[in-house]
């Protein structure tokens, strides 16, 4: 399995990390079969949180596989934004995992500024995980968040955060451009590594695994990290590392174009609906549905279990308020859409756009859709 470098830790990745969240899905004989088998193929890290299961995750890795600690780089989170709470809470994962150090401690999931401001401040999380790295139980700090990453730009030009985890696969691309388009190159100006999560949207990409793993190993990032309990995912997943070669930018500009998870409701933001003769911003009205639900409810039920899954999807992000906000910030919304119809045929996907603006009205002002 290829390797890359890990930002500028010194430590070298294989291009497939084992995200251990579905291991609370598994009786710990499975996950001690997915662990071992993970590691006999090659791969090199393995990575889960105080938060997944109460330390569930974090106890079934300690016991399947920390009789082969030197063989992974391990990275763990917590999600106190108090030096003393993290500082706790990573003594308790370090007992869960049976080990006496993790390669890196993630801030996970900081959602918001003012999660941000508190870890930085004096007594802050951030205190707590350099103490611990005077201490060797850790080695390394990273910072993760999901979706929009407007925080994690910010922590990276705050503090020089050794690595950063974020969302990216083919269909989120176009909810949250922002980063591919911005904080990929911040972390790469800086050395940061990067942990690309999420490389089949949560599942929604079930049916492309391999163009999806594809895509994400063509990106600029250390490391895909894949949430695994099963074994034919995991021989699945195998594959794709072992027999990766990247996507030239032909082959993704077509995916984008053709993707059926995509098809006719995402924008792909191309702008040749513009201009509006009334002056809608109508690709940053669908960029902020993204934010808001993925642009997953397109009130269109034409398959039960897809429909099943993108309601289960659409929130996991919370940027919800975001989304609304942003649009409250709008001096044009697309409640002043005449219908008009100008902009429907410059759409090189087909996008019903005066439905689609109808129903983002919806959602960004605060109506109830259904
Ligand atoms: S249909 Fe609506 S969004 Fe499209 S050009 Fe006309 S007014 Fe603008
Ligand atoms: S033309 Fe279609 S895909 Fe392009 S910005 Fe407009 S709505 Fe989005």
């Amino acid at each position: 399995m290829q390797k890359r470098a890990f930002g500028n830790t010194g430590l070298t990745t294989t291009i497939l990390g084992f995200g251990g969240f579905h291991l609370l899905e598994i009786p710990v004989s499975e996950a001690n079969y997915l662990l071992n088998r993970y590691l006999d193929a090659g791969g090199n890290y393995i990575e889960t949180a105080a938060s997944y299961g109460n330390g569930e995750s974090e106890r079934k890795i300690g016991q399947c596989v920390s009789n082969r600690r030197g063989e992974y780089i391990l990275a763990t989170k917590t999600g106190d934004r108090t030096k003393d709470g993290a500082l706790k809470s990573l003594d308790q994962s370090l007992k869960n995992l049976q080990t006496d150090y993790v390669d890196l401690l993630i801030m996970h999931a900081v959602g918001t500024m003012e999660e941000l401001d508190q870890l930085l401040a004096p007594g802050g999380a951030l205190e707590g995980a350099k103490q611990a790295l005077e201490e060797g139980k850790i080695r390394h700090i990273g910072i993760s968040m999901h979706g929009q990453p407007d925080v994690l730009i910010r922590a990276l030009k705050e503090y020089p955060f050794e690595a950063v985890m974020t969302t990216i696969n083919y269909y989120d691309h176009f909810n949250f451009p922002e980063i591919q388009e911005e904080l990929i190159p911040l972390a790469m100006e800086k050395g940061t590594a990067v942990i690309l999560m999420k490389p089949v949207a949560d599942g929604l990409l079930w049916r492309s695994g391999e163009i999806a793993f594809q895509y994400a190993f063509s990106q600029p990032v250390s490391i895909v990290v894949a949430g695994i309990n099963n074994r034919e995912m995991l021989e699945a997943d195998l594959q794709y590392a072992e027999q990766f070669t990247p996507m030239s930018e032909e082959s993704i500009e077509l995916l984008y174009e053709e993707a059926p998870e995509l098809g006719t409701y995402v924008c792909r933001r191309c702008d040749k609906c513009m201009p509006c003769p009334e002056g809608i911003p109508i690709s940053k009205i669908f960029l902020y549905e993204g934010y808001y639900d993925r642009q997953m409810a397109d009130g269109i039920v034409t398959n039960a279990s897809d429909y099943a899954l993108k309601e289960r999807l659409r929130f996991w992000f919370g940027n919800k308020d975001l989304a609304m906000k942003r649009y409250q910030t709008l001096d044009i919304k697309a409640d002043v859409c005449t219908s008009c119809g100008d902009c429907m045929p410059k759409c090189p996907y087909q996008i019903d756009i005066i439905r689609k603006l109808s129903i983002c009205d919806y959602k960004l002002a605060g109506k109830d859709i259904y």
